[in-house]
């Protein structure tokens, strides 16, 4: 059986949880059901988060995957990582009611992509395949080649031959590891040379700061708690960062169920019997989880590291907003 160990303290990254667009995607979900009621859809979880899911289904919400299964007539959400034109078109001409709770900074991403396409250019998307971000940004490509989609340098050196002397525009996920894409971006630096990269960067400012946040935990804590679910990308790159700094960490999906014990110090607790335990979450899990994980470890002292403040805020959809006049 393992034995419990005690922690002296817990240091609280910030920023953590939530960032702007999810906040305002969870906001649409509420208004629609304010003034709609049920049955109200949304096509896949509005945010990668089964706790905030689990609370809308409480509510009414029927979350669907393909648009097939809403029926005509009846009011949809579209969920925060953005929906690809072709379903966006199909459910107008089904004269479906949306609404697309897409983050505008996945709609900026949108843009960059589909300005792109219009010049003829070879676009070259850096993301992780199968992600539902991925699908609705890989959906802008009329043909399949029109957008290609690298994951790490080896993907990149692939496109060398076919690519050599092709003008290329590069996006990104919004929700990368900024040190992996680097690399990523570095080598298609190095292999083309007609190559234009955003403006300003695709991987947004909340990824960002939880990022550059955990890198200062790390320096502090003995341990390290991710909270999130599973399928969230922000989240996993939390929790792949403080690896990669030489932490233990573990991902909390579900922190009423987490037990800190022995197993968690690679001594048995034996030589570090009070140990500093760090905490950050994922933008799109809620901060009662960190509240519920912070109360279940019982530490003494809990502390906050403040990296950065955040003020973003995005506006609501203007039909939701003439609506709450
Ligand atoms: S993580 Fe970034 S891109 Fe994704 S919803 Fe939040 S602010 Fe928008």
């Amino acid at each position: 059986m393992q034995t419990k160990t005690s922690i002296s303290k817990i240091v609280l990254a910030q920023p953590r949880g939530f960032c702007a667009g999810v906040n305002r995607a969870i906001e649409i979900v509420d208004i629609a059901l304010e003034l709609y009621g049920t049955p109200l859809y949304v096509r896949h979880e509005i945010v990668h988060n089964h706790h905030v899911v689990n609370d809308f289904k409480s509510r009414g919400v029927i979350f669907v995957e393909v648009l097939d299964e809403v029926p005509d007539g009846a009011r949809l959400v579209f969920s925060a990582h953005g929906t690809s034109p072709e379903v966006l078109e199909r459910a107008r001409a089904r004269g479906l009611q949306f609404i697309d709770a897409v983050c505008p900074l996945v709609t900026k991403v949108h843009l960059e992509i589909a300005r792109a396409l219009k010049l003829g250019k070879q676009v070259v998307y850096i993301g992780h395949k199968g992600h539902q971000e991925v699908l609705g940004a890989m959906g802008y490509a009329e043909q399949d080649r029109d957008i290609l989609l690298v994951e790490t340098v080896e993907d990149v050196e692939a496109l060398l031959p076919e690519l050599k002397d092709s003008p290329l525009v590069v996006a990104t996920q919004t929700t990368l590891s900024l040190d992996d894409t680097a690399k990523v971006v570095a080598k298609l630096k190095e292999s083309f040379t007609d190559i234009e990269f955003p403006k300003s960067d695709d991987i947004c400012y909340a990824t960002q700061n939880r990022q550059d946040a955990v890198k200062e935990l790390a320096k502090i804590a003995d341990y390290i708690l991710i909270i999130g679910s599973k399928n969230s990308s922000n989240t996993l790159r939390l929790l792949e960062l403080a690896r990669k700094l030489g932490k233990q960490a573990e991902l909390v999906p579900n922190p009423d169920e987490f037990e800190f014990n022995s197993r968690h110090c690679e001594d048995g607790g034996r030589n570090n019997p009070g140990i500093v335990v760090g905490i950050s979450s994922g933008a799109s899990a809620p901060e009662f989880l960190v509240e519920t994980l912070v109360s279940k470890l019982g530490a003494k002292q809990v502390e906050t590291l403040e990296y950065k403040e955040e003020h973003v805020e995005f506006p609501l959809p203007l039909e939701l907003k003439k609506i709450n006049l």
